[in-house]
């Protein structure tokens, strides 16, 4: 099973181009869709889902076409999408049997046995008879993959699943999802670098439409070795530095800026060669796409 996306374009109704030629081969395993708020993520996402239409391009799973074949992928998904809704006065254990119901298990015993077993992987057994109104957020998102694991799904599509987790229950979902990725295409789309760097052997870095980067995070880490040069700068020399430097990125530490900057060899007096790390790569492109779009090619 692979999934394979062909020259996918999206254009709203508003004007807003949400996809613009992506192409995207997704094998078995964690796939990683990185990419800001407003990048085109979700529409990707609720594309394969078949949830809504694109302008142009195929998408096929295996021997399945997406587009056409709708059910034929709704037997074989789970989705978790970004807004989980939940019934609040329902219990966890009653919902999944329901879910169950729904998806087709209709003989009791292979039911019960297996909203147990869901229960269990999902470390939610012991609060199978709360309701889900009660739920943490993490809790949410693991009944969440423990709904979209019912139909042994073959491909499964999370949405900015850990956003508005505390640490904890981000590490506890995390590690769920690398479970399950072992032998199904999984992919996950996120802004939170870090989810992608633990977890996905092959990724994609989208923004405003388009696919910037594609690969192993862990090659597109070392392409940019020796080239990312951090300086603890004064607040008020930021914006000098950010004219006069390629600063990819910046952030507080113990209220100082410190900048980032990319560069082939020593930007200038005072700045130090850092380990790079996926959240350069990822703002290198995003800067890099930016000045493109700022200087049109003529
Ligand atoms: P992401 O999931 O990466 O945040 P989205 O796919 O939700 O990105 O959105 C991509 C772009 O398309 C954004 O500019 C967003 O405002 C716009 N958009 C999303 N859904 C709609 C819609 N139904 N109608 C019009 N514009 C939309």
């Amino acid at each position: 099973m692979h999934l394979s996306i062909k020259n996918l374009s999206k254009t709203y109704g508003n004007g807003v181009k949400a996809l613009i030629d992506v192409n995207l081969e997704i094998p078995i395993g964690m796939f990683g869709l990185l990419g800001p708020n407003g990048a085109g993520k979700s529409t990707l996402m609720r594309t394969i889902a078949t949830l809504q239409e694109p302008d142009t391009g195929s998408v096929t799973l295996g021997d399945i076409d997406v587009l056409k074949q709708k059910e034929e992928v709704r037997k074989i998904l789970g989705y978790l999408p970004q807004e989980f809704g939940v019934y609040p006065k329902v219990t966890a254990e009653e919902l999944l049997d329901h879910v169950a119901v729904l998806k087709g298990v209709i003989n009791g015993r292979e039911r019960r046995d297996l909203v147990q077993a869901l229960l269990q992987k999902t470390n939610l057994y012991a609060h199978r008879k709360k309701n889900l109104g009660g739920f943490s957020g993490g809790m949410k998102q693991r009944f969440g993959i423990a709904q979209a694991l019912i139909s042994e799904p073959k491909l499964i599509i999370v949405d900015e699943p850990t956003a508005g987790l505390d640490p904890a229950e981000r590490n506890r979902f995390l590690n769920l999802l690398s479970e399950i990725g072992e032998n199904t295409v999984v992919i996950l789309s996120t802004h939170i670098v870090d989810d992608v760097k633990e977890l996905c052997t092959q990724m994609a870095i989208i923004h405003h439409g388009e696919v910037l980067l594609t690969g192993n995070p862990m090659d597109s880490i070392r392409g940019i070795e020796g080239k990312i040069w951090s300086k603890s700068v004064p607040k008020e020399e930021l914006d000098s530095y950010k004219e006069n430097f390629n600063v990819i990125s910046e952030r507080l530490i113990a209220g100082t800026p410190e900048i980032h900057v990319y560069s082939d060899t020593k930007p200038g007096e005072g700045f130090i060669n850092e380990f790079s790390d996926l959240e350069d790569v990822y703002f290198s492109k995003i800067k890099q796409s930016a000045e493109a779009v700022a200087t049109p090619q003529l």
